[in-house]
């Protein structure tokens, strides 16, 4: 098998690009892919200081790779959600692998920052789903915390293959709304939110994986112990089926919707009336913010467990 670019031996196919790459070429690609992206979808430029969430997974930590390598001044933040043995093993990878080439990392526990852990809260607000708890929880901190650290945009590690089903699950449920503004740029609509970015959004799980290998990076393979099947892993796998017969569909699937589909669903904006929230003081259509409702309803929810538990 010969490299489609330079015919020396080629280490990897890529069947959506019908191409074959050898180590030197792959990363050559890489790179094209995530420096047009970076460009095209205007995310930010080679002066400006990006935060990058990084859990300790493949994405994100290939991600802050990436970026470093490429000369970017890049900070990584790390959620310690306090979900035991897994939440351990995340945070010694990331630290390790900052320590080891001397990235800037920031790490953030959840339980000095809101009270509790996650496991914590889910124990006290059983009927919710943690995920979308956590989710929020994370999302408020990324943002408060870049926008108090005067950064001007967050990056995450979502791929492609996350953004085909996203937009797949916004479909089925004909979701116009998510459909209007599902974007690898989220532009900050306050001055007090960060631009949201998605630099990996044209590589799929399988190149990054083959980017992970070259270099040798660790990551965390194991799943959260929290999390339960999410509708999401079933849409991966409808689409994986898909692009097995017919390599390219995801591509075509999300990044068409992009460039052909998106502008049949974008909607009149009524101007986002946010003001601040009047605990915590960053923006919010309501009188309270949702994360600030949040970790009220644990603290509330608090007195009754401590009480049903025996002060336990
Ligand atoms: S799977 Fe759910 S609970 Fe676990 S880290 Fe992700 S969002 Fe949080
Ligand atoms: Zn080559
Ligand atoms: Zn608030």
């Amino acid at each position: 098998m010969k490299c489609t670019r330079c015919k020396k031996e080629a280490l990897v196919k890529l069947k959506r690009h019908n191409a074959k790459f050898c180590g030197d070429c792959f990363e050559v690609f890489f790179s094209r892919q995530v420096e047009s992206a970076i460009k095209r979808k205007n995310m930010f430029s080679e002066e400006e200081k990006v935060l990058v969430g990084v859990s300790g997974g493949k994405d994100s930590m290939s991600l802050w790779h990436y970026l470093k390598k490429a000369g970017y001044e890049v900070v990584a933040i790390h959620f310690d959600l306090g979900i035991e043995e897994h939440s351990q093993k995340s945070r010694q990878i990331v630290e390790e692998f900052a320590r080891q080439n001397s990235f800037p990392l920031e790490i953030i526990e959840v339980k000095k920052e809101v009270g509790f852990s996650i496991p914590e809260i889910k124990k006290r607000i059983p009927y919710r789903p943690i995920c979308s708890m956590c989710g929020l929880i994370k999302r408020y901190l990324l943002n408060f915390w870049a926008f108090r650290e005067h950064f001007s945009v967050y990056a995450t590690g979502h791929n492609l293959d996350d953004e085909a089903a996203t937009l797949l699950g916004n479909v089925l449920h004909w979701q116009i709304d998510y459909l209007s503004h599902q974007h690898p740029t989220l532009p900050s609509p306050h001055p007090k939110m960060v631009k949201k970015v998605k630099p990996f959004y044209t590589l799929t799980e399988e190149e990054i994986m083959i980017y992970i290998r070259l270099h040798n990076i660790p990551f965390l393979e194991e799943r959260c112990p929290l999390s339960r099947r999410a509708k999401s892993w079933d849409y991966k796998e409808a689409l994986n089926f898909l692009e097995e017969k017919s390599p390219g569909t995801k591509h075509m699937f999300w990044l068409g919707f992009l460039e052909t589909g998106q502008k049949y669903f974008r909607q009149e904006e009524p101007p986002l009336h946010l003001g601040e929230c009047s605990i915590c003081g960053m923006p919010t259509t309501q009188e309270v913010c949702s994360f600030c409702r949040l970790i009220q309803k644990v603290k509330e929810r608090e007195e009754k467990y401590l009480d049903y538990n025996g002060g336990k």
